[in-house]
């Protein structure tokens, strides 16, 4: 048998981690087994859908290179189909009209919630025997069995059990003759031969009623697996409309996409104390047995290791073409300064996303005005402007510019001076950086280049000169 998962999002709002973990196991599932991943547009809600976050949902799994091998399917696109299965259910009698107008159906239930009863449709209609009611809207119910019980095993939950006796005759299609998401998953499902439908818990109620209109086609029912929630770190769950960051947020936060699949393939699934994963080991390792049950909480923190993880792990080639695009995006011009390579090779031990290496980089390629006053008055001294220009006149003078030379230049000045190496470096990097933090001085100063850090150490001479002349 071939393996058919997919991905079904309704495209209601952002793609967020949640989404992207179902997304990323019903995708794992298919490769792990050879198998087939299909990407579903679910659309037929046309008040809420919208083309912004189909758009969105493409984007997001496009950048986290979750491929799909049939797809997108649009539901809006597949109503003849929908419509032809209709009619064959109210033709086998499996489905019926319903005239009941909303008013109706509202009293109905206020009744039955006045009488503590669980509120559900009393099946007013399904035994009429006309098939027209003069100027009245109607909508088409499915005829859900009324005894016995459905019973399926999750592959995550074990064997789940409802009683026919609690679910009522569900809508398939609305008075706007548009079908419904329960009955178009189930078309889609069979249509597409999918499988295995992984999706979230909040789907389980749903399954009995999907399962019952497949065994009134005679399908074949899939194996389901229902994932548990994810909580933010609050403990709230995660949700499109509330608390949820759109995935394409985290790349410009600058995440690897390898770094958020690892860190979301462990968010409800272990394969025992093994925290890093490469997508080839993912495939490979990847089961419906090990996911949890309960529920799995964000941690931030732990995404950051991971992410640090990757920019020192991945190949300085790889970060340096990724990091490019988030120069481009902060207006750094990098044909400005020293190489892509060259700089990742020297802030990545620092860096826990490319944003934050974006930020470090800007003086390696823009020139700066001193604007930290307490910066200024600590160590633009005249004391210092002494030190600084002894430094000028040594770094001119290297004719093989390279970190080891210049760290040379540094100790040597700083013996014959009797200055500590340590005040030095510092004074250095305020006048070449603009900082009191940075990688090791002297690679950072051979990264500047001879020509900009002599430019910048007599930028901050003639400062301190006008400061105290
Ligand atoms: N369209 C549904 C959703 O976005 C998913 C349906 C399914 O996976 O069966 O929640």
């Amino acid at each position: 048998m071939k393996i058919k998962t997919r991905f079904a999002p309704s495209p209601t709002g952002d793609l967020h981690i949640g989404s992207i973990r179902t997304a990323l196991y019903s995708w794992l599932f298919a490769r792990h087994h050879n198998g087939e991943f299909v990407l579903r547009i679910e659309d037929t809600d046309l008040q809420r859908s919208q083309k912004i976050s189909i758009d969105s949902i493409l984007q997001g799994l496009e950048w986290l290179g979750l491929n799909w091998d049939e797809g997108p399917y649009f539901q809006t696109k597949r109503l003849d189909r929908y419509k032809e299965v209709i009619n064959i259910l109210l033709e086998k009698k499996n489905a019926y009209k319903c005239f009941c107008s909303s008013q109706e159906l509202e009293e109905i239930r206020t009744n039955q919630i006045q009488k503590g009863l669980k509120p559900r449709y009393p099946g007013t209609c399904r035994n009429l025997k006309i098939n027209h009611l003069h100027n009245k809207d109607y909508v088409i119910r499915f005829k859900n069995p009324t005894t016995g019980k459905v019973i399926f095993n999750d592959k995550i939950r074990g064997d789940i059990i409802f009683d026919n006796s609690e679910l009522d005759d569900l809508i398939i299609q609305r008075s706007n003759g548009i079908p419904t998401y329960n009955f178009c998953v189930v078309i889609d499902d069979l249509d597409m031969k999918i499988t295995h439908v992984i999706r979230g818990e909040d789907h389980i109620n749903n399954t009995p009623r999907q399962i019952n209109i497949l065994k009134s086609l005679g399908a074949q029912i899939p194996i389901y697996a229902h994932l548990s929630m994810i909580l933010d770190e609050e403990g709230n769950k995660i949700s499109k409309r509330k608390n949820a960051l759109n995935i394409i947020e985290y790349y410009k936060k600058g995440f690897l996409p390898e770094a958020l699949l690892n860190y979301i393939v462990r968010l409800g699934w272990s394969h025992g104390d093994k925290e890093i994963f490469s997508l080839l080991e993912m495939k490979k390792l990847f089961n419906l047995n090990f996911i949890s049950k309960s529920s799995s909480i964000v941690n931030i923190k732990k995404l950051l290791w991971i992410n640090k993880y990757y920019i020192n792990n991945l190949s300085v080639q790889h970060i340096s073409s990724l990091l490019k695009d988030y120069m481009e995006r902060e207006k750094i011009d990098i044909h400005n300064g020293p190489s892509l390579e060259l700089l990742v090779k020297l802030l990545r031990s620092r860096c826990h996303t490319l944003k934050e290496m974006t930020e470090f980089s800007r003086y390696f390629y823009e020139e700066f005005d001193f604007s930290d006053q307490k910066l200024v008055e600590k160590y633009l001294t005249c004391n210092n402007c002494q030190i600084l220009e002894k430094i000028y006149n040594k770094l001119e003078k290297i004719l093989v510019w390279n970190h080891l030379v210049i760290s040379e230049v540094i100790n040597n000045l700083s013996k014959k001076n009797q200055i500590n190496t340590k005040e030095i470096n510092m004074i250095l990097r305020i006048v070449i950086t603009g900082n009191i933090y940075s990688p090791s001085i002297s690679s950072v100063i051979d990264l500047v280049g001879q020509k900009k850090t002599l430019l910048r150490i007599k930028k901050a001479i003639n400062y301190i000169n006008t400061l105290y002349i």
